[in-house]
């Protein structure tokens, strides 16, 4: 597949958000971009990004679905515990994501 314009393979940002330790101090954690759908306004899958840093690493993921809403999923024991319950509720790893990148819709 032919690409239109040239992407840096493994892009990687650090973000500074509260950390794993009881008192929730913050940290760095590591965010690698690990999938990009090469259009990012077809259904399904968008991007996914590795997450080190936590306890455990975790992967963050972007969905459009056949409405064309934006979802967000999170492989975190909060994000899977607490978003089954709050259908707006965003775990601290995508909540620090959304807030350094540009609206989307
Ligand atoms: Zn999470």
């Amino acid at each position: 597949m032919k690409l239109t314009q040239p992407r840096v393979k493994n892009p990687e940002l650090t973000l500074r958000i509260p950390g794993p330790d009881r008192k929730r101090n913050v940290a760095a954690y590591t965010y690698r971009v690990n999938y990009r759908a090469p259009d990012p306004r077809a259904t399904g899958c968008v991007t996914t990004w590795d997450v080190g840093g936590g306890r455990l690493p975790y992967q963050v993921a972007l969905e459009r679905t056949e409405a064309g809403l934006l979802r967000w999923h999170c492989s975190c024991a909060d994000a899977v515990y607490r978003g089954e319950r709050l259908q707006h509720y965003h775990c601290k790893h995508v909540a620090g994501l959304l807030d350094c990148l540009p609206a989307m819709d």
